[in-house]
């Protein structure tokens, strides 16, 4: 079959979930057998969003091909088990650059540059790109940002060319909305669609489904005059109602028949739907797991969006464990030795977070000296893990100085240090140790244990430092083992204290690749120590 392009589009306003009805369109239509992918076209400046701070974009995701990425690609993994890669994830400084690139080396031959036909043309191949690469059936492209927005026209204009080139049945619109409830009045509201419909077909797109967005169930009367306005049957007219999870949001779109009328409209007469054992099996876990644990996340991000994957890795691993977990802020700036074990009281266990720069480390460090000694299921990553290697290098080893030479260059005890390879690099942008590395499982340790005595895995990273090797032979005397090590570069990729309960710390980053039907090994058995430190302790 040819490559069939569905194109994701959102109207009204930003935050409707076009992340989670693409990443539940492409599960469904993997579900019916297709081979699949879901990209994110991004209209922003910035190269990727690896520069920008979790504030302004949350979580930075990263593919196991090494691109930082938007956290919308965490979605579309978790929710289909399909990797991404670099083409998945393309932003408007990406076009921009390769085109600019380019024009210096003289591909256009003393043409004119211009956002169309040049920029268009760039959006139009990389929109492409993936089919040319592996057999696909369906791309589906999730285009960022809000219809009105200055930015995301190119996009637009891309999007409107591809499906006059390409004819109906292998594009198709899907355009995400939101219907407001005005409870003075005690009315949803459909203006604000009609008018973001308007605004698309005033570029030269008709969305042939539109999936509403609501806080209250649409009755077929506002169904029928949506679609009356809009030029779309009102089978198209599809509702996304708040839903207790977002891994309902699929079974809830199979059934109002999201991926049948999609198939319907470029041409394919779809069969049954598929039965979605598996999932469904995961959601009536995730019901029946009624008891609450809390696990805490040491952090100097006070937003979910900041620990998104790890969010929902304990999420996955809570429901297979049987338990629901909480996932608890605890801003790290603000712990003390004072206060560190009322900040974690109540908590089953805790993760030490990923971060850069010195906000907060202090705390992180309190925190893995609290779950060290208190014999807390305490999981490290990242900087989460080389913080507990600080620590214990600091009140274990008695080295009070020690630290990374990210939070001080002049420290005499580096445990943690700069890589080699990072020495001489000035740009920050692209340039850590990112992507899937391997790592080899010390034969005997927990972890390996963890991975079912597997002795060789694949993870990601993002990080520029490093554990300082000249000290690892006095870390393992004293009880922090080396229990992952990178074949090729000999760099340390975990550590664990076999003597407590569980306190391992992973210098990559697991949460990018636990999925709701594979859970990540490492965080199914972190939350199962935390459920029975949690027993052992009532
Ligand atoms: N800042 C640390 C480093 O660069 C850790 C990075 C992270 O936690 N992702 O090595």
């Amino acid at each position: 079959m040819e490559t069939k392009y569905i194109f994701i589009t959102g109207g009204v306003a930003s935050s409707l979930g076009k992340g989670i009805i693409s990443a539940s369109l492409g599960k469904l239509l993997q579900a019916r057998g297709y081979q699949i992918t879901i990209q994110k076209f991004d209209p922003y400046i910035n190269i990727d969003p690896g520069t920008l701070n979790p504030y302004e974009h949350g979580e930075c995701y990263v593919t196991a091909d090494g691109m930082e990425t938007d956290l919308d690609l965490g979605h579309y993994e978790r929710f289909t088990g399909i990797e991404t890669t670099r083409d998945n994830s393309v932003t408007t400084g990406r076009i921009y650059l390769s085109v600019i690139e380019r024009e210096r080396r003289g591909d256009y031959l003393g043409k004119t540059i211009q956002v169309v036909p040049h920029i268009t043309d760039e959006i139009k191949r990389r929109i492409l790109l993936n089919a040319t690469k592996r057999p696909l059936d369906f791309v589906i492209t999730e285009i960022g940002g809000t219809i009105g927005d200055i930015e995301s026209q190119p996009f637009l204009e891309a999007i409107r060319q591809l499906r006059w080139e390409l004819g109906p049945t292998r594009a198709l619109n899907v355009h995400l909305t939101y219907v407001p409830y005005l409870a003075a009045a005690g009315e949803l509201k459909t203006k604000p669609t009609q008018t973001s419909v308007k605004q698309l077909q005033g570029l030269g797109i008709q969305p042939e489904v539109l999936v509403l967005r609501t806080e209250h169930t649409l009755n077929d009367e506002l169904r029928a005059k949506v679609a009356h306005f809009c030029n779309v049957g009102v089978e198209a007219v599809i509702q996304s109602q708040d839903l207790p999870s977002i891994y309902e949001v699929p079974v809830n779109m199979q059934h109002q028949g999201l991926d049948a009328i999609c198939l319907k409209k470029m041409g394919i007469e779809p069969a049954p739907a598929p039965e979605l054992g598996p999932w469904r099996n995961f959601l009536e876990r995730r019901k029946q797991a009624s008891e609450v644990i809390q696990i805490g996340l040491v952090g100097k991000y006070d937003l979910q969006d900041a620990y998104k994957s790890i969010i929902e890795s304990l999420a996955h691993a809570g429901t297979y464990n049987g338990y629901k977990v909480k996932a608890v802020f605890v801003n790290s700036e603000q712990i003390t030795h004072q206060n560190v074990a009322e900040k974690l009281a109540g908590l089953a266990g805790f993760v030490i977070c990923p971060g850069f720069g010195t906000r907060g480390i202090e705390g992180k460090i309190i925190a893995a000296e609290y779950g060290r000694t208190h014999d807390i299921p305490t999981f490290g990553i990242c900087l989460g893990m080389q913080m507990m290697v600080v620590e214990f290098a600091r009140n274990v080893l008695g080295y009070k100085d020690a630290n990374s030479s990210e939070m001080d260059a002049s420290t005499p005890h580096n445990v943690i240090d700069m890589m080699e390879e990072q020495k001489n690099i000035t740009q920050m942008g692209g340039t850590m140790r990112l992507g899937a590395y391997e790592c080899e499982l010390v034969k005997g340790s927990r972890v390996r244990e963890a991975y079912g005595e597997i002795s060789l895995i694949k993870e990601r990273h993002r990080h520029r430092y490093e554990f300082n090797n000249a000290y690892l032979k006095e870390f393992e005397a004293k009880g922090m083992k080396c229990a992952g090590i990178n074949p090729a570069a000999n760099l340390v990729e975990i550590v664990e204290i076999p003597e407590q309960r569980w306190y391992i710390g992973t210098q990559f980053h697991p949460e990018y690749s636990s999925t709701v039907l594979h859970p990540h090994p490492l965080f199914m058995s972190f939350v199962k120590a935390c459920t029975e430190s949690k027993s052992s302790k009532s």
